[in-house]
């Protein structure tokens, strides 16, 4: 698997595939610009964006925009769609 913006951590790309194998990944929305995901976190629901335009990720939570790289929500999101 290729990722654009660098490769998350072992950690992070485990955590993704148990949320994604457990089901916690829920498409809200499906546009021809950007699709919308909810995925259930371990406490916390968090919101992911793919906007396809540029292929750019985005999610809410405190380690992707502190650390402005893909965390284990969008991992969980980007097997969902493979
Ligand atoms: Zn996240």
């Amino acid at each position: 698997m290729a990722f654009l913006s660098g490769s998350p951590s072992k950690d992070v790309r485990d955590k993704g595939l148990r949320l994604f194998r457990t089901g916690c990944v829920k498409k809200e929305l499906d546009t021809d610009r950007r699709a919308h995901f909810v995925v259930q976190g371990e406490t916390d629901k968090h919101s992911v964006i793919f906007d396809k335009a540029r292929g750019m990720w985005s999610c809410d939570c405190k380690f992707s925009s502190m650390k402005g790289r893909n965390c284990s929500h969008i991992y969980a999101c980007k097997l969902s769609i493979k």
